[in-house]
């Protein structure tokens, strides 16, 4: 496998590809590597003659240093498991300098409003860093195709609308959630859970699957109160969010409307790890 750990020594490498006419797929992570990322190399492996992966814990993306610090770092863990699924794989581990030189700040961005809900208006600057960094990244691997998960599903919609916003030529693809087996959405956070607090988790994806098969029958405001109080005496969850949005404005819904579709979202703290995760409802 081939390791950059600078743009200097990527580019020449990116660009001797693009003038060969093969296509580059791209997946940006944060390391600490699961079989979600996984399913996303995959699927561009799948649809492209090269694949670049990133990894890069983007400082400016933390609205909370604490969990900045305690984000799960196994650089050559990570490195192994992408060699076990090719050795084709291209892997760019660049560090704060290479990314954003001496400042490390974000550049500001609108949304057209997505970025006030939901995760927006609970991590204060966290999309500006999304969109900094990504912005970032297009530039320096250039990808005809780029992978996100549907676990992120507001980062999905807010990278679908920077990319159109500026006109930046790539082609975004959405991944679907990757579960553990008792439900729970994986996430590199996860690595943090206690073995207990991980069964508790599951308690999570239950919720949502109740919402999603109560849905067609039960008003929004009903099924809002139904996860409040479900979550109410839990003794290891703690809900943050539970919104039911529209899937393309992501503004919370009242009422339903047939020509909508409706996603659920829920943000949860389990001892001191923050889960989100989301349900497409019928
Ligand atoms: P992260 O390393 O958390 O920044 O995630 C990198 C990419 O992997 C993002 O596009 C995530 O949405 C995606 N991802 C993370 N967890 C999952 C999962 N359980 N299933 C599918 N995609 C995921």
């Amino acid at each position: 496998m081939v390791v950059y750990t600078d743009k200097e020594s990527l580019t020449p490498f990116i660009l001797s590809k693009k003038n060969n006419s093969k296509k580059i797929g791209f997946v940006p992570t944060m390391g600490a590597l699961h079989k979600g990322h996984l399913s996303l190399v995959k699927t561009a492996l799948d649809q492209n003659d090269v694949v670049v992966v990133s990894i890069y814990v983007n400082p400016t993306q933390f609205d909370n240093l604490k969990d900045l610090e305690n984000y799960p770092r196994i650089p050559v863990k990570d490195q192994q498991f992408l060699e076990q699924l090719s050795g084709d794989i291209v892997l760019y581990v660049p560090d704060n300098k290479d990314i954003y030189g001496r400042a490390v700040d974000s550049m500001n961005f609108r949304f057209d409003g997505l970025e006030h809900q939901m995760e927006g208006a609970h991590r204060d600057g966290h999309f500006d860093g999304v969109g900094t960094i990504l912005t970032l990244l297009f530039e320096i691997v250039q990808p005809d195709m780029a992978y996100f998960g549907e676990k992120d599903f507001q980062q999905l919609q807010i990278v679908r609308k920077l990319v159109e916003k500026n006109s930046i030529p790539v082609q975004i693809i959405g991944c679907p959630i990757v579960r553990e087996n008792n439900g729970l959405a994986m996430s590199s956070r996860n690595k943090r859970l206690s073995k207990k607090e991980f069964k508790e988790a599951a308690f999570i994806y239950e919720t949502l699957s109740e919402v999603r098969s109560k849905f067609s029958s039960t008003s929004i405001n009903k099924l809002k109160l139904l996860v409040k109080e479900r979550f109410l005496h839990h003794d290891y969850l703690k809900l943050e969010y539970f919104e039911i949005a529209n899937e393309s404005t992501l503004v919370p819904a009242i009422r339903k409307r047939k020509d909508n579709k409706y996603r659920a979202f829920i943000a949860v703290h389990c001892g001191e790890v923050r889960l989100i995760d989301n349900v497409a409802l019928p």
